[in-house]
């Protein structure tokens, strides 16, 4: 019986270390600015990191007119409703421009404009 000298290899057992895991979660690193991206306005408060004082906050939302609104004043002007119909648009939220504020340091994050 001819035992086939199989050749095993040297047997260098250290295996090697693999490297020690490395928390890679965005965001919980000091090093990862989370950098305040450009708000979408809507018509509802959204949450979003503030540009100014970079806190995360949910804007405030008020109404302004705009040139919408004035856009609609005009309208119902040349309709012939002039008996304060005009100022409707300056009333009704929907035809108004929604700023959005930072509740935080009061600061303007963005406006949703109509037009
Ligand atoms: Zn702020």
């Amino acid at each position: 019986m001819s035992t086939n000298p199989s050749y095993a290899g040297p047997i260098d057992g250290q295996p090697e270390h693999p490297p020690p895991p490395q928390p890679n979660c965005p965001g919980n690193h000091g090093h990862t600015i989370s950098r305040p991206t450009r708000v979408e306005c809507r018509h509802d408060p959204v949450a979003c990191t503030c540009r100014h004082c970079f806190a995360e906050i949910t804007t405030q939302t008020s109404h302004k007119a705009g040139l919408y609104s004035w856009l609609l004043c005009l309208l119902i002007c040349l309709a012939g409703c002039d008996l304060g119909c005009c100022c409707i648009p300056f009333c009704v939220n929907c035809s108004r421009d929604i700023v959005h504020t930072c509740p935080n340091c009061g600061k303007r994050i963005g406006v949703h404009k109509r037009l």
